[in-house]
């Protein structure tokens, strides 16, 4: 007699041959420091192969709308989605929001809140770029971002037409990262409440890129493990960049803390050649991917 899950195991072989799901669950539109509107977005993911899409500006959703209309139309589930930022010893963390709804007007407030803090940043970061010209650099700035929140992508943009660097790189490197001269402190909520403020939007928490923190084993099972104690769920495991090594280990880890696996490339613009939507290492046999929490389609 052929066993139940030996027979669930063949359907799902034979499902996954005729769909093949393809997912790309961390991307950017023009809402934040991406290129294309969402809408664009979308069909370049259809393009790509992409059959589910999450878009996750930092700290909006006011894309998603858009983004899940252009999905109806090419044929993507396009997944709603946020990246927050927050803070976790004084480090910038940040927590990608799947599946929320988009439309809570408490979540919509909070993320109000956190608009007005990079509003307060931008403008403590021109001060300390530009000094005498501050002013100049925040109306610059006002007309680049026609009414978006502005992130330190933005403030590199100002470098580079101002002629203070060439590149972005260089940009992050001399100012924009972490300590350097026109880094300026914000007071993100903490890795704990930004996880809070996704599971009371309906969604499900997820800890972003974090072989990128460039933290120490042990601090980086610290923060899993206070992400997980919040309620966080799951953990990007495969992403562009990560060897399969890199990728394994990161699986490891989520099944270590209990978390789910999420996959997504970090898409900003079709200009960096090395990101490509959808384009991301399959997940670990050994892990669980975040998906099977999404409502399975009926077709
Ligand atoms: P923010 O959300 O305003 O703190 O800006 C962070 C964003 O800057 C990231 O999401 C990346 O898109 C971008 N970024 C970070 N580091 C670099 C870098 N070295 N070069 C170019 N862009 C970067
Ligand atoms: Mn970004
Ligand atoms: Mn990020
Ligand atoms: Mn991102």
């Amino acid at each position: 007699m052929i066993s139940r899950a030996f027979n669930d195991r063949i359907t799902g072989f034979i499902i996954h041959q005729r769909i093949r799901m393809v997912y790309d669950l961390h991307t950017h539109s023009t809402c934040s420091d991406g290129s294309l509107a969402p809408a664009a977005l979308v069909a370049m993911a259809a393009e790509y192969g992409v059959t589910h899409m999450a878009l996750t500006d930092h700290d909006t959703v006011s894309g998603v709308a858009e983004a899940q209309q252009a999905g109806q139309s090419c044929g993507v589930n396009v997944i709603s989605g946020v990246e927050i930022s927050s803070l976790w010893q004084g480090l910038d963390i940040h927590i990608v929001g799947l599946q929320l709804n988009s439309e809570c007007p408490t979540l919509i407030a909070r993320l109000e809140a956190q608009a007005e803090r990079r509003m307060a940043r931008a403008q403590a970061m021109c001060v300390r770029i530009a000094k005498d010209e501050a002013d100049a650099w925040w109306a610059q700035l006002l007309a680049l971002t026609e009414g978006r929140p502005p992130g330190r992508p933005d403030i590199a943009t100002l470098l580079i037409t101002n002629g203070r660097c060439r590149t972005r790189d260089e940009a992050f490197r001399k100012y924009l990262g972490t300590g350097k001269a026109g880094y300026v402190k914000t007071d993100w909520p903490t890795v704990e409440t930004a996880v809070t403020w996704i599971l009371e939007a309906g969604g499900i928490p997820v800890l972003a890129h974090p072989s990128r923190y460039k933290l120490t084993r042990s601090k980086l099972c610290r923060l899993i493990a206070t992400f997980a104690e919040a309620g966080g769920r799951g953990m990007e495991v495969s992403g562009v960049g990560l060897d399969t090594n890199k990728v394994a280990q990161l699986g490891r880890l989520a099944n270590e803390y209990g978390l789910l696996a999420s996959k997504g490339s970090d898409f900003h613009t079709p200009a960096t050649s090395w990101v490509r939507l959808g384009k991301t290492p399959p997940l670990p046999s050994i892990c669980e991917p975040v998906w099977n929490l999404f409502p399975q389609q009926q077709d």
